[in-house]
């Protein structure tokens, strides 16, 4: 249940785009030709728009993702006006294999920028891809036009769609593996993949040009909302805890209101986890730190301060209220206990010495209230620094509330 609810949350804007896409095109056979024409141009417009946006934030597999949907989009209109029944063969076939196909190739490409080395074969198989079709064009090969259509099984509703028999397994492999992605990894990125996997699917069955203008239109926006979604997240989450960073600590520190509580913590010795085992096992530690946070702050907000300090934001609370949550947060914390994975603690180091034993974390706390000086936020953040200060001072592996 709780897979499928995070699932549907990912394809939250997706799935409204598919509902007013839909709504468009039930619409869309009562337009007058001039609308048709206006659609169509509007949909051009969004696919550039998103183009633009992808160069412009680097992303190339989206970038590649919709050069193939422009493509495409360009050769489904022009699959209309062909007049030899040939070349729409030839044309139709290679759209529903190629189109797919290139959606499909994408997501599992690392992202190595657009116009690099490794950026160029993408552009090399979209060449390709458009040779081979105008090479079969040209020589009308007919053979290879009726292998496009090559039926696999022969029910007779297959016939109902327009969508060759190996396009329809192509888009039918993309969805199930996009899904099976989606489950492991929420991400905008994906989501938009997977969306635009089900317009291409409407677009090459209904041909109908108004509902192939709205449905590449609605993929275009997908992907340019995912490019801005993951580039809010990467202003504002901190990539290594996943909590959100000192960004968005700041903006959550302007909405705050008359009552609140903030407190900082640091790992201990955090340096001789870096030192003894090495710096990937230091990063271990802060994300089990940051779980920890997230699961047992209470009513506090985690974010990440910066390097092994975190920030806890207790909105609406006196220390009164946060203080034990903090002690039991610490408590936590020293108690989870942490066994980074064998052959990842340094030889002939004293890590050597007990092998098997796992890590103690522990960490110090320090919390300051807003209280009834009206102090902003940033000095009640430098109080609860200053009592950081104390509870390392004093021992570590302690909470210290700032004014007692
Ligand atoms: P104390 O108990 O006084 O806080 O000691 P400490 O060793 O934790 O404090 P110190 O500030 O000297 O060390 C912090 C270290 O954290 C130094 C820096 O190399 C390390 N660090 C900062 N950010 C990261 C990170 O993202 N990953 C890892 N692995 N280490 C980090
Ligand atoms: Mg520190
Ligand atoms: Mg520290």
């Amino acid at each position: 249940m709780k897979i499928v609810v995070g699932v549907l949350y990912t394809l939250l804007p997706e799935i409204i785009l598919l509902v007013i896409a839909a709504w468009l095109t039930h619409y869309a056979t009562y337009f007058p030709n001039a609308g048709i024409v206006a659609t169509q141009l509007v949909a051009l417009f969004i696919l550039i728009a998103a183009l633009a946006l992808s160069m412009q934030f680097n992303r190339s597999r989206m970038f590649f993702a919709l050069l193939a949907l422009l493509i495409g989009y360009a050769a489904l209109s022009e699959l209309a006006a062909t007049g030899d029944t040939l070349s729409r063969q030839i044309l139709s076939g290679s759209l529903c294999l190629f189109l797919p196909f290139d959606l499909v190739c994408m997501p599992p490409l690392a992202e190595r920028g657009i116009f690099t080395r490794y950026g160029a074969w993408p552009f090399v198989l979209l060449l390709l891809e458009i040779l081979f079709v105008i090479l079969l064009m040209v020589t009308r090969a007919r053979g290879v036009a009726d292998a496009l259509f090559v039926e696999f099984v022969k029910w007779p509703w297959f016939s109902l769609t327009a969508i060759s028999q190996p396009g329809l397994l192509l888009l039918a492999i993309g969805l199930l593996w996009l899904n099976d992605r989606l489950i492991l990894r929420h991400s905008a990125e994906l989501a938009a993949f997977f969306f635009s996997l089900i317009a291409v699917a409407v677009m090459l069955h209904s041909r109908q040009p108004a509902t192939v203008a709205v449905f590449a239109g609605a993929a275009a926006l997908a992907f340019g909302i995912a490019i801005i979604q993951e580039s809010w997240s990467m202003a504002y989450l901190d990539e290594l805890t996943g909590l959100p960073g000192r960004r968005a600590l700041e903006e959550q520190m302007r909405r705050l209101g008359n009552r609140y509580v903030i407190a900082m913590l640091d790992v201990d010795h955090f340096k001789h986890f870096n030192d003894l085992y090495g710096h990937d096992v230091g990063d271990q530690v802060l994300r089990l730190v940051a779980s920890r946070l997230q699961k047992y702050a209470g009513t506090g907000k985690a974010f990440r301060y910066g390097g092994e300090e975190f920030s806890l934001l207790y909105a609406g609370r006196s220390l009164e209220d946060a203080a034990p949550a903090l002690e039991m947060l610490r408590v936590e914390i020293e108690t989870s206990g942490f066994n980074p994975r064998r052959g990842e603690r340094r030889s002939g180091s004293e890590a050597q010495q007990d092998d098997d034993a796992p890590l103690r974390i522990t960490v110090s706390i320090g919390a300051a209230e807003s209280g009834t000086a009206r102090k902003d936020p940033w000095s009640v953040l430098k109080s609860a620094d200053r009592a950081l200060y104390d509870a390392k001072r004093t021992g570590r592996n302690r909470v210290r509330l700032s004014g007692t």
